[in-house]
């Protein structure tokens, strides 16, 4: 292990900075931890560190931390321009993220996935279908399953499949992953990053350290730089070498699967089965048998996820969608008129760009959280109503949407304004839904 016998700081004691440090630990580095919040809850997981002889650091003193060290693993949710981040830069010491740390530990290859949106559910199906097929492996990195914490069983995997983030991206050294799969770019994330330039570039370094051993999976719309890898396209609106056909996926002209035989339905699902496939590919395994593990394949909670009929409308949860372009493929996999409830946090986009899909497709709009005036405005004229809170804005749904329509939670944005995460949002969204009177 490269950083046994020295001293390593890690920064944020989150999931990835909680799994840093105890991979860090056991393979014997001294660890200490700096967390710059000092909560109840924090304090508890602080104590579990200390317990097995990791040193943790909490508040402000964490932030004027004088020490010394070989190596900062930096936790991914953390801007590098916060006082924590900057002390150790002006220390001079060397700054890697967990994904690098844990990849410096991997004893088998990695599939990499990126992209704005459907990062969760392709990594998620592409280690179903691997799995179906017999590769043996397991779904780490910005899923819940940190990368540092899967790495110590990486001996017993054929491959490893990691869904990164551009955060994550930003601080890899010699990260290098076997298959890496960019699935598409849109506006997201421009409250961290100065501009598109940035976020993309940020993105861009899954190729980084690539060979021409390596394979690269990439969205055929989005105008890529030339990468080392050799490359496998995919589109379901343009030439590539995975296609959409009237709802079968084609391989270079080759009908491999029909989409209707399977719970992914839409555009953007059609694209994330490609991409599934085409990692599937690149790492030798048969299509036919990729296929076979995909049609029992449901995708996670919160991404247009059916809720409830109810007097004949359908009810639809996609609280993850944190972006309009999540926004725009829900809208655009639904057949009938919508009712549609959005709106969040500022996350530094305005909702404009979506407007003659929502003026075409959306009959009503119903609007919450800090931007619902600024929607209503770039909206106009579709009729748009504001509640006050997201139950309101589901009794306000029930009363407004008709037979044969249907109500989509998509909200567009974050939700910290308002509940915790995504997660706890789709909850509310969904027990407000299942206790309306049938
Ligand atoms: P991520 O992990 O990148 O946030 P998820 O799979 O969690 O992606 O999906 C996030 C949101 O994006 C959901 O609203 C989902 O319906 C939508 N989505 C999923 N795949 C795509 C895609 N390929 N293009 C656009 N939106 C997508």
């Amino acid at each position: 292990m490269i950083y046994s016998g020295k001293s390593a700081v890690v920064l944020g004691l989150g999931h990835s900075g909680e799994a840093a440090a105890t991979l860090l630990s056991e393979e014997g580095a001294r660890v200490t931890v700096l967390e710059s919040n000092d909560t109840p809850s924090i304090r508890d997981k602080a104590r579990a560190l200390t317990d097995k002889g990791i040193g943790v650091i909490l508040g402000s003193a964490a932030e004027m931390d004088a020490t010394d060290y070989d190596v900062c693993i930096l936790s991914p949710g953390i801007d590098p321009i916060v006082p924590l981040v900057q002390n150790v830069i002006r220390k001079d010491i060397p700054i890697i993220g967990e994904l690098e740390l844990a990849y410096e530990e991997c004893l088998c290859p990695v599939v990499a996935i990126t992209g704005t949106n459907g990062k969760t559910t392709t990594t998620e199906l592409t280690t179903a279908m691997l799995q179906g097929a017999g590769v043996r492996t397991i779904a780490s990195g910005n899923i819940g399953l940190p990368f540092a914490t899967a790495v110590r069983q990486s001996s017993s995997y054929d491959v490893m499949v990691l869904e990164v983030s551009s955060f994550q991206l930003e601080t890899i050294r010699n990260f290098r992953p076997q298959v890496a799969a960019w699935l598409n770019l849109s506006p997201n994330h421009l409250d961290r990053y100065p501009g598109m330039e940035e976020y993309r570039a940020a993105k861009l370094r899954i190729f980084e350290n690539q060979t021409a051993d390596d394979y690269a999976v990439v969205n055929a719309v989005n105008d890529l730089p030339p990468l080392e890898a050799r490359l496998l396209t995919f589109s379901a609106t343009v030439d590539a070498d995975f296609t959409l056909r009237e709802g079968i996926i084609h391989f270079r002209g080759e009908a491999i699967l029909d989409q209707s035989q399977t719970r992914l339905p839409g555009v953007h699902n059609a694209e994330n089965l490609m991409a599934a496939l085409a990692m599937g590919y690149a790492l030798g395994v048969d299509f036919e048998r990729m296929a076979q593990a995909v049609r029992e394949y449901t995708a996670p909670p919160h991404r247009c996820e059916f809720v409830r009929d109810r007097r004949g409308v359908r009810w639809l949860n996609d609280s993850k969608a944190t972006n309009l372009d999540s926004v725009e493929k829900a809208i655009l996999s639904q057949n009938q008129p919508i009712v549609l409830i959005a709106g969040g946090k500022d996350k530094g986009f305005e909702f404009d760009p979506i407007a003659p899909l929502i003026h075409q497709r959306v009959r009503k709009a119903i609007l919450i959280g800090e931007m619902k005036e600024r929607i209503a405005k770039s909206w106009h004229p579709v009729p748009c109503e504001l509640a006050g809170t997201l139950q309101e804005a589901v009794a306000l749904a029930a009363q407004e949407a008709r037979e044969g329509e249907v109500v989509l939670f998509s909200p567009g944005t974050s939700s910290f304004d308002m509940f915790r995460n995504y997660g706890e949002r789709g909850n509310v969204f969904k027990d407000a839904v299942n206790t309306l009177d049938s």
